[in-house]
Formats: C-alpha cells, sequence, structure tokens
C-alpha cells in the first residue's frame, strides 16, 4: 500500500512518522519511509534549492520542479518498491503540492492536476492521513522549531489558504484520507492514526 501524511508547517508530522514507524514494526510489515520533495539524491538537491530561494522562484518553476523531484521519487523508490510489494510512506506527497503552491501560491488547480496526471498517470495514495491543527497552535510549535522553512517566508493568511485546500481536497474524497485532528494530545492522536492503519491493513 502506498501511505502518505501530509499537512501544515507544525502539524506533527514528525512525531506522528515515528507512531507509524513503530506501527509497522509491531505488525511486522514491509515498509519503506520516505518524503517529499526529497527521496532522493536529486529530490533532496531540488529540495535544498526551491527552500533556500524562497519567495525568489515563480510558483511555476517551484511547482515544475516539485514534480521533477516527485518523478525521479516515484521511479528510484515508490514503484519498484510497491512493485515488491513493500509498503511505501511518503511524509508528504502530491497534495501539498495542490496545498503549497496550487492554494498558498495561487497556481490554478488544474494545471496541478494536469502535471499530477502527466507524472503520475492514475498512481494516487492508498490513504492520506491529513494532520489538521489551527494556525495558531502550528505556530506555537514551529515557534520552538529548528527548521523553519516557510513560516519564515509566508504569513499567516497563506498558511490559512494552505490548510483550507487540505480539508477541500479531503472533505471532497472521505475514502481516500483521514483527517486527524493533531492539536489534541499526543497519545490520542498516536490511537487515530493506528485505527486508520489497522482498518487499511485489516
Ligand atoms: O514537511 P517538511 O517540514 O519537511 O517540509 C519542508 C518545507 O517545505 C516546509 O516549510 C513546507 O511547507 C515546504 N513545502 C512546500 N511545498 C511543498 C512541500 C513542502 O512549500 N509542496
Ligand atoms: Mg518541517
Amino acid at each position: 500500500k502506498f501511505i502518505t501524511l501530509d499537512g501544515i508547517d507544525g502539524s506533527g508530522k514528525t512525531t506522528q512518522l515515528n507512531v507509524m514507524k513503530q506501527w509497522f514494526e509491531q505488525n511486522n510489515l514491509p515498509v519503506v519511509f520516505t518524503r517529499e520533495p526529497g527521496g532522493t539524491a536529486f529530490g533532496e538537491a531540488l529540495r535544498e534549492i526551491v527552500l533556500k530561494a524562497g519567495n525568489q522562484i515563480d510558483p511555476r518553476a517551484e511547482t515544475l520542479l516539485m514534480f521533477a523531484a516527485r518523478q525521479q521519487h516515484l521511479v528510484d523508490v515508490i514503484l519498484p518498491n510497491l512493485n515488491k510489494g513493500i509498503n511505501v510512506v511518503s511524509d508528504r506527497f502530491t497534495d501539498a503540492t495542490f496545498a503549497y503552491q496550487g492554494g498558498g501560491k495561487g497556481l490554478p488547480e488544474t494545471d496541478i492536476d494536469t502535471l499530477q496526471t502527466w507524472v503520475q498517470g492514475s498512481l494516487r495514495p492508498d490513504l492520506t492521513i491529513l494532520l489538521d491543527v489551527s494556525l495558531e497552535t502550528a505556530m506555537q510549535r514551529i515557534e520552538g522549531a529548528r527548521e523553519k522553512d516557510r513560516f519564515e517566508q509566508e504569513d499567516s493568511a497563506f498558511f490559512t489558504r494552505v490548510r483550507d485546500t487540505y480539508l477541500r481536497r479531503a472533505a471532497a474524497q472521505p475514502e481516500a484520507y483521514t483527517i486527524v485532528d493533531s492539536s489534541r494530545d499526543k497519545d490520542w492522536t498516536k490511537n487515530q492514526i493506528e485505527m486508520a492503519l489497522n482498518q487499511l491493513f485489516k
């Protein structure tokens, strides 16, 4: 199965990725964890370029780089593993492009749709876990974080659009998404994620 974890900066992905790693270990299921932007040496190089460039880079150029990294990630990591029957969990995937480059930076959704089809064909995650959190809570968490990335480049209106885009896409396709309220305590969130995984692999 192909599972993705997504959400705005400060939504607690790192903590919940560890929950997912533990769950796969406990259930003895083969899995590879990977991330976007990144996942390959080429993708990680593009990640650094994009995040460093911040708002210097044109949103379309940024989107093309995200999909260039994604293409390589699919060919080198995601597809070979899925083809061998190994589960793949990606920390972010195309939803992030819809949310950040689409909702955040205003790129038309239809353009991202076109690129999604071009790069992925019909491949979509079997499940996307969306960690949802208020802007206030996210900002508090980011304050203490080592890597602030987008939080230093964008304002709260940007992140509101990003969050709304995630929620709108999840609501449009409830069977493909599990939305987890990530503002509650860690154990509650952990439990929700474990329930979603149990359901997917039952
Ligand atoms: O998820 P992670 O913290 O690794 O992401 C690094 C940075 O890249 C974050 O600030 C995130 O908002 C940004 N990003 C982006 N567009 C994407 C994916 C990630 O701006 N499509
Ligand atoms: Mg981060």
